[in-house]
């Protein structure tokens, strides 16, 4: 037994014995066993089981029809709609894998992974539909379908989201469908029934989940429905106490971070209860839809429950429905716990996990123990090491060292990537590029990121990334990207750079330039012109000397 497995309550078990079956077959299950249970509510609208599961066979037909078959990939670019959901299980449902991209990203980052993962269809948003227009020719997409906010009508009056307003007022993409581009709506409407397809849930992907990794362009992570199936039921084990098929879970984490894509969707399918979808975050319009739609279970980042218990209007709303809220991605502070337990009277627990483990592999108890400042105990069937940098051996109970994880949920690899899979998957175990320690009773902690990646109100930026957009630059001549401490979002990107020699550069002019290169949470909020910036021996730059100034600064 597990140090930390002494710790379970008697109801987790330290092992569990998972489904040999494919996501979408929870989909099937919840539509055969509760039909009319409400699935989804978007904006005043409602999806029952039996709905949700219509649409997604009539897109996974189409998609067939289209030519999708086994191991197809298939980006989703959305913001949180009823779509992402129909989408996502019909790609599985016809067999394919999902490519999640962020609709925030630019032409250069679209491109990338639409090349990188071979995808031959995307399910776009219209208002995204130039981006992926103008990089189609460069990819191998063979067919874009477009779906409106206005395939999921009416709306509310008063609706905040300024894209949905932009649509009442008549501002749109213009699209002609033709034998490659294919509005959404109609494919639905034609009712095509699909095939099956034969599935070996161990090894057959589910999803590309694309990530920085530990260093570089993003990487297409390898996530099986074997994976996924696993983290969300080892979710499930952990909620012991939770009202199963029951539960209203808010999902405003957006569903292309695999973090509201397991911890909202999957599990809110798995265990047949409600999903509240919201297509973005706004603190005003959480707080009136928990009280509205009597949400219980709100998973999110630490940035968004710092945003609600600072919304002037907080106590104003009847919060009492909150059972448990979960938060992850980054450290969550005591005092933003505190009051936000304060204000609903439910729990709400921090997590931890990684893309490369779909994502979860600790959670603090959710009704018993939670050190302060701990992700908690691993889940079920992760095991975890802790590797001392110094030593390159096990570090014992306090001592800090890299986190290596191994267990049902962790990657295959990355997507086409040998070389980087065989630096992070090592005989099965994962190096999560994280630095932290086990205390004596084996509850975990996070004292710091081995990687630099930069955590800005729950997006992570790769500082390489901007530093390469930044050298495309004629008159840069070095740069660094660093992240600094910023009250709300966490971290912000602060930049350092050196301009080649008679030249001169203004915040002005490299604003444009990265806001035309980067997407919009990437862009650098403070530059520091130097003459020089920090070497090693063999001229590397070294960001995190750079990065130990700032910290002085704040001391
Ligand atoms: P992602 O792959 O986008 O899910 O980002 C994963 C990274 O977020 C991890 O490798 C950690 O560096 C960070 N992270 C996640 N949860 C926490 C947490 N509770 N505390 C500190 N860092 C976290």
């Amino acid at each position: 037994m597990n140090i930390w497995t002494k710790q379970y309550p008697e109801e987790i078990p330290a092992s569990i014995t998972y489904e040999n079956t494919g996501l979408q077959d929870y989909l099937i299950r919840a539509a055969e066993q509760v039909p009319d249970k409400e699935a989804v509510e978007f904006l005043g609208r409602s999806w029952t089981y039996e709905k949700l599961y219509e649409e997604a066979s009539a897109f996974a037909g189409a998609l067939q029809n289209l030519g999708v078959e086994k191991g197809t990939r298939v980006a989703v670019m959305l913001a949180n709609t009823p779509q992402s959901v129909v989408g996502y299980y019909g790609i599985l449902l016809a067999g394919g894998i999902v490519v999640q991209t962020n609709p925030l990203s630019v032409e250069r980052e679209l491109e990338h992974q639409l090349v990188d993962s071979g995808a031959e269809v995307i399910l776009c948003l219209d208002l995204v539909y130039p981006k992926v227009s103008a990089v189609k020719e460069r990819t191998s997409l063979k067919h874009i379908i477009v779906t409106s906010i206005s395939d999921s009508l009416p709306f509310p009056k008063n609706c905040i989201y300024p894209f949905i307003q932009k649509r009442k007022n008549g501002i749109s993409v213009k699209i002609t469908p033709s034998s490659t581009l294919h509005r959404y709506k109609e494919l639905l409407q034609q009712k095509k029934t699909y095939e099956p397809q034969p599935l070996d849930p161990a090894a057959d992907l589910a999803l590309l989940q694309y990530t920085g990794g530990t260093t570089g362009p993003a990487k297409g992570v390898m996530l099986t429905h074997r994976n996924l199936v696993a983290n969300t039921t080892q979710c499930m084990r952990w909620m012991y106490k939770i009202d199963h098929g029951n539960e209203v879970l808010l999902c405003a984490l957006p569903f292309f971070h695999v973090y509201g894509m397991t911890v909202g969707m999957n599990f809110s399918i798995m265990d047949q209860s409600k999903m509240v979808i919201l297509p973005k975050f706004d603190p005003e319009e959480v707080l009136k839809t928990i009280e509205k739609q009597k949400v219980t279970i709100f998973p999110g980042a630490p940035t968004m429950y710092i945003g609600l218990i600072h919304q002037p209007s907080v106590t104003k709303y009847d919060l009492s429905s909150i059972r448990v809220c979960i938060s992850g991605s980054a450290p969550l502070p005591l005092e933003v716990q505190q009051r936000f337990e304060e204000l609903t009277g439910g729990k709400l627990n921090e997590g931890y996990g990684l893309t490369e483990a779909s994502p979860v592999t600790h959670f603090n108890l959710m009704w018993g123990k939670r050190p302060q400042g701990s992700i908690g105990l691993p889940w079920p069937d992760t095991e975890v090491r802790i590797l001392s940098q110094e030593t390159g051996l096990e570090a014992g109970p306090g001592e800090v060292g890299e986190l290596l994880i191994r267990g049902p949920q962790v990657m295959q690899g990355y997507w086409k990537q040998p070389e980087e899979t065989a630096i992070a998957l090592q005989d099965g175990w994962l190096y999560t590029g994280d630095m932290g320690y086990m205390d004596e009773e084996g509850y975990f902690y996070i004292v710091d990121r081995k990687k630099d990646m930069i955590i800005a109100g729950g997006f992570n930026i790769y500082p390489r990334e901007i530093e390469e957009v930044l050298y495309e630059h004629p008159d840069v001549k070095e740069a660094a990207a660093v992240g600094i401490p910023d009250p709300y979002r966490g971290e912000t990107v602060k930049v350092f750079l050196v301009v080649q020699d008679g030249k001169e550069l203004t915040e002005e002019t490299l604003d444009t330039f990265c806001r035309e290169r980067l997407a919009a949470y990437k862009i650098p909020r403070q530059y520091e012109f130097r003459t020089e910036l920090p070497k090693t021996m063999v001229g590397k730059i070294l960001r995190r000397a750079l990065q130990e100034e700032e910290k002085q600064k704040e001391r």
